[in-house]
C-alpha cells in the first residue's frame, strides 16, 4: 500500500518477475510540486535499471548553491552543490513519484482514493478490506504507506510504539513564483532552534521552515489549524522575509506539517505482511529517505524472485541486507538534528564552521553581501 516512492517502484519490479501487484494509495490523485529531493547512492542504479535516469535528469531542479544568512539576514557563506556532471540528480519528490508511478502503471493496477481498513491474514493469504474497493484476498501485503503508515498500525501495533520524534517539526509551503531572485540558489537563514530555507523546487519556489517548537505537537494532518498556530508562534520574532513566508503558511488551504521522526521496527514483516521505506526504517534529517526507499524495493524484489513461493525466507534476506546501514545511520540522526539545527548562536558558529569545512565553498565578502 502507498504510491510515494517505495511503492511504484516495488510494483515496476515485482510485475518485472511475474508478479500482478496493486498499488493503494489514499490520495485521490499524484501530488504536485513538494521538497527537493537528492536520489543518490544505491537509487541510481535501480533508477538506470527502470531507464528513468534520462527522465529524472530531464526534471532535474536548478538548485547550485545554498547561501547561509546570519540571524539579520546578511549572507555569510555559499555552499556549491553538486553539478550536472555529479552521480546524483535532484528532483522534486512529487516529480520522482510521478516518474516511478508512470513506469509501473502498465504493468500494475493501482487504486487511487482508497485504504486499507483490516488485513486479515492465514497460512494460505491476506484478506484485504478496503474503505471503498469490494474485499480482495492476496498472497502478500507490503505496506509502502510511508511514516505513519496504515499497514503497519493493522499488523505490528500503535504508532506511538515505533516513532521517535527528534523533538523537531518540518513544514513547507509553496511560494508566489517571483519569490526567489535567483532560481540556482537555496538560501537558509538559522537562528537558534529555527532554521528557513527558501528555494526554488523546479518550477514552484518553496518555504521549508524545520523548528523546535514550545510545546509538543501530536501528530494529526487533519488538524491544520494548529500547525499553523505552531508555526506562526515559532518564527514570530525571526527577521529577515519569515513574516512574508509565515503569512503564504498561513494562507494556504492546507500546507505540509509533521514532526521529524525515526521509526524503528523490532521486526519488518509479520507472516505475509512486510513494510517498505518510510514506514519501516524512516530516518529524518539525512536527506537519502527517498533513494533508500527505491533501494529497498529493489531489494524486496529482488528477494521474491530468488526465493519463489518462500516469502518468509525472502522477507528474512530483504530485511537482513537493509537493517545493516539502518542502525548506524539512525544512531546519527539525534547529534545531526543538534547540529542542523543548533539551539544556541554558538551552536550556529559551529555549524557554519563544519559546513565551510565539509563542503566546497565561496564566502561572501561584505562587499559581495551588500551589492546583493
Ligand atoms: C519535508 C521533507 C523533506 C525531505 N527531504 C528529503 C530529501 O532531501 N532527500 C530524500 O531522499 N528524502 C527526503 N525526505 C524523505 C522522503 O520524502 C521519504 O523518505 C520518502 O518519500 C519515503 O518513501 P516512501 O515511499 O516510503 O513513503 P512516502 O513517500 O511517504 O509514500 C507513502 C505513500 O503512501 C500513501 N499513504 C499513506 N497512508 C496511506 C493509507 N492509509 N492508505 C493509502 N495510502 C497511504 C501516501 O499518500 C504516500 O503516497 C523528505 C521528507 C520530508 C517530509
Amino acid at each position: 500500500m502507498g504510491a510515494g516512492i517505495a511503492g511504484p517502484a516495488l510494483a515496476y519490479w515485482l510485475a518485472r518477475n511475474g508478479y500482478r501487484p496493486t498499488v493503494v494509495e489514499h490520495a485521490r490523485q499524484l501530488g504536485s510540486g513538494g521538497s527537493a529531493i537528492v536520489v543518490k547512492g544505491p537509487a541510481i542504479p535501480v533508477a538506470e535499471r527502470m531507464g528513468v535516469l534520462p527522465q529524472l535528469r530531464g526534471l532535474a531542479t536548478r538548485n547550485r548553491s545554498l547561501t547561509l544568512l546570519t540571524p539579520d539576514g546578511r549572507r555569510v557563506l555559499r555552499l556549491l552543490l553538486a553539478s550536472d556532471q555529479a552521480p546524483t540528480v535532484e528532483v522534486t519528490r512529487a516529480d520522482l513519484s510521478e516518474v516511478l508511478h508512470r513506469s509501473a502503471q502498465t504493468e500494475a493496477e493501482f487504486l487511487f482514493d482508497d485504504t486499507v481498513t483490516a488485513l486479515d491474514q492465514d497460512a494460505g493469504g491476506v484478506d484485504v478490506t478496503f474503505r471503498r474497493s469490494a474485499p480482495r484476498r492476496f498472497d502478500l501485503v507490503v505496506g509502502a504507506d510511508g511514516m505513519h503508515s496504515t499497514v503497519r498500525r493493522l499488523v505490528f501495533g500503535p504508532e506511538r510504539q515505533f516513532v521517535s520524534n527528534l523533538g523537531l517539526y518540518g513544514a513547507t509551503v509553496p511560494l508566489e513564483p517571483d519569490a526567489v531572485e535567483d532560481p540556482s540558489e537555496m538560501t537558509m537563514l538559522s537562528v537558534p532552534n529555527r532554521m528557513l530555507v527558501v528555494h526554488l523546487s523546479r518550477t514552484t519556489p518553496l518555504a521549508i521552515f524545520t523548528f523546535r517548537a514550545a510545546r509538543s505537537v501530536p501528530h494529526d494532518r487533519k488538524n491544520v489549524a494548529l500547525h499553523k498556530q505552531t508555526v506562526a508562534d515559532a518564527y514570530a520574532d525571526v527577521g529577515w522575509r519569515a513574516p512574508e513566508f509565515v503569512a503564504a503558511f498561513l494562507d494556504h488551504p492546507a500546507p505540509f506539517f509533521d514532526p521529524l521522526t525515526t521509526v524503528r521496527m523490532p521486526a519488518w514483516s509479520r507472516e505475509r505482511v512486510v513494510l517498505l521505506g518510510d514506514a519501516a526504517a524512516a530516518t529524518a534529517l539525512l536527506g537519502d529517505g527517498s533513494s533508500r526507499a527505491m533501494a529497498g524495493a529493489y531489494a524486496l524484489a529482488e528477494e521474491l524472485a530468488a526465493h519463489p513461493g518462500d516469502h518468509a525466507r525472502a522477507f528474512a534476506a530483504y530485511e537482513s541486507r537493509l537493517r545493516r546501514e539502518v542502525g548506524p545511520r539512525q544512531r546519527r540522526v539525534g547529534p545531526l538534528s543538534r547540529l542542523m539545527v543548533p539551539r544556541t548562536r554558538p551552536g550556529l558558529a559551529v555549524r557554519n564552521a563544519v559546513g565551510r569545512a565539509v563542503g566546497r565553498t565561496n564566502r561572501i565578502t561584505s562587499r559581495q553581501a551588500a551589492n546583493r
